[in-house]
């Protein structure tokens, strides 16, 4: 039994090596892969391009029959199975863009055992056709990724996950390995609960990147900021920086390049040609800075990116993770940066508003923006608040800016018991809901058409707030929405309403500490009583 389980895997590190090319497995493939390749159930959780795939495509190649994958994602199956079929491997998918006659020719060549790879939706999977075809097949293993799409509380809910259990009453024989890139524990245990994956064992790799100083600046002249930052910090290295609109990449780059920074830029808008040499040249050739949107990175590998820099905020804390992960491959010191500001708040709510997709589908990207925002307005450690999004915890690092130059706070209880009241006075006494805008004229004082007409200046709350600027409180304001201890409408012109954590606020029961980097609220007038 040893024996044989030696020469299995033998024949994994055989199989990486003949097929993919690749010379070694990756922590800590090797052991999922002699896992599954055993025949057992495995559950692993591992960041975004670590090398998720290959945990499946290596045991589908050396068990017998064919690895039957089930993937949400449709529009991702043809480049995957055209990857595979670059490097000889026998892959095909199933899924509702076919015709009828491509859907025979691909159940055909599973039935006669000449499928290494079959990709199935996970609706299509369940359907009675496709069960009894892979009754009659032979099935090496089933991988299920995106496993976290079956959890009912997560954002990417998708209901025929829950159908997945069948696969074990069906197959009990058959090797189960779910995958994912994003999951909370709570979110591991209601995967391992719905898939009924009991017997599986759990890999969960760190999110960590120790050798990555992450740093969030305030946004103030940005292109100077990361020239200061390219020629103090990074003369001579190779770097990312990332921009979220094509017209501001080439601006970026024509500006990088005239102050003789070796810059080019890659955006999808770019020809071809143009954007196959520039990759090829920021590959090959020493200190290179490329300037793109985030249509590049993906599968790039090159190990010593010494920095990535985004000149605009990402979508997402994944998002985020993800861009800032090419930097540093190699181990060796490198430097997530970033130049953050209030119009970035601005730009992606509009976007977020102005998207297409349903209320659902907005109030996700705005959480998403959410707990972006929060990791940039954290007072703690960035790298405590990014693992403790990916559900890991850490202790404070030294190696991000918030360890090394801890930022000065305020206490602004205060001031965000004034702007809560006048939010709950409105609502309460009045009945209306009102925008940023208004609310501070309330609070300051301030004698607008709109305050007389509604005779808001009898409200108890009026001029209650005269100790701050307009900027101070819109900077204050900015600092409760991405607490989440105010909530905004954008469907609703952007008014304000309290949330369930504004009433410890309110009550006396929370002291609410601010940054005063991003939100200078001038001297020392935060200490004034009400
Ligand atoms: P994930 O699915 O976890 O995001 P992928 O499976 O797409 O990650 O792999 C990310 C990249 O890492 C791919 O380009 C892949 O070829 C590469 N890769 C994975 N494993 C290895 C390895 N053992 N050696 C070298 N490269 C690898």
């Amino acid at each position: 039994y040893a024996l044989e389980d030696q020469g299995l895997e033998e024949q994994a590190l055989e199989v990486l090596q003949r097929v993919f090319g690749y010379d070694a497995f990756r922590h800590p493939q090797q052991e999922i892969v002699n896992h599954v390749v055993a025949g057992n159930d495995a559950l692993v959780l591992m960041p975004t391009g670590a090398g998720k795939s290959l945990c499946y495509q290596v045991p589908a190649l050396v068990r017998a029959g064919t690895g039957v994958v089930v993937s949400p994602l449709i529009a991702l199956m043809q480049d995957q199975v055209d990857a595979l079929t670059e490097l000889g491997v026998r892959a095909a998918f199933l899924n509702s863009t076919q015709d009828f006659a491509r859907v025979r020719e691909v159940e055909q060549a599973f039935l006669s055992g000449e499928l290494d790879l079959l990709y199935v939706a996970p609706e299509r999977l369940l359907t009675d056709r496709c069960l009894s075809l892979l009754d009659r097949g032979r099935i090496a293993l089933f991988a299920i990724d995106e496993a976290h799409c079956v959890s009912q509380w997560g954002h990417d809910f998708r209901p025929e996950y829950l159908g997945l259990s069948t696969l074990h009453e069906r197959w009990p024989d058959v090797p189960r390995i779910a995958l994912t890139a994003t999951a909370t524990d709570a979110t591991r245990v209601e995967i391992a609960q719905r898939l009924g994956l009991d017997n599986a064992r759990a890999f969960v790799s760190s999110f960590d990147r120790p050798n990555i100083r992450y740093r969030i600046v305030e946004k103030n002249d940005p292109r100077r900021q990361l020239l200061e930052f390219l020629t103090t910090e990074h003369p001579g290295d190779a770097g990312i920086v990332y921009c979220l609109s094509r017209a501001k990449v080439e601006e970026t780059a024509e500006f990088l390049s005239a102050q003789g920074i070796r810059a080019l830029p890659y955006h999808a808008g770019l020809d071809q040609a143009i954007r196959a040499a520039n990759q090829s040249t920021f590959l090959r050739e020493d200190g290179v800075v490329m300037v793109a949107t985030i249509a590049f990175g993906m599968g790039i590998d090159k190990p010593d990116v010494r920095f990535v820099a985004h000149l605009d905020l990402p979508k997402s804390v994944e998002g985020y993770y993800q861009e800032t992960g090419r930097a540093g491959r190699d181990g060796m010191p490198a430097q997530a940066w970033m130049a953050y500001g209030l119009q970035d708040v601005m730009q992606q709510r509009r976007m977020i508003d102005e998207s297409t997709g349903d209320d659902a589908y907005k109030r996700r990207l705005g959480a998403m923006l959410d707990a972006m925002l929060g990791l940039c307005e954290t007072v703690e450690c960035r790298r405590v608040r990014l693992l403790a999004y990916f559900g890991q915890k850490a202790t404070a690092c030294g190696n991000c800016d918030t360890c090394l130059e801890p930022p000065q706070t305020w206490d602004g209880t205060q001031a965000a018991q004034k702007i809560l009241s006048a939010v709950y006075r409105l609502w309460k006494e009045r009945g209306q809901r009102y925008g940023s805008g208004h609310v501070i004229d309330i609070l300051r004082g301030k004698k607008t058409d709109r305050v007389t007409q509604y005779q808001h200046d009898e409200l108890s709350v009026f001029g209650v707030g005269a100790d701050l600027s307009e900027k101070d409180w819109r900077n204050v304001l900015r600092q409760l929405i991405t607490q989440g201890l105010l909530a905004v409408d954008h469907e609703s012109y952007g008014t304000l309403a309290l949330t369930e954590d504004s009433r410890a606020v309110l009550k006396g029961e929370r002291t609410l500490m601010l940054r005063r980097e991003l939100a200078k609220p001038g001297k020392t007038r935060e200490s004034s009583g009400s």
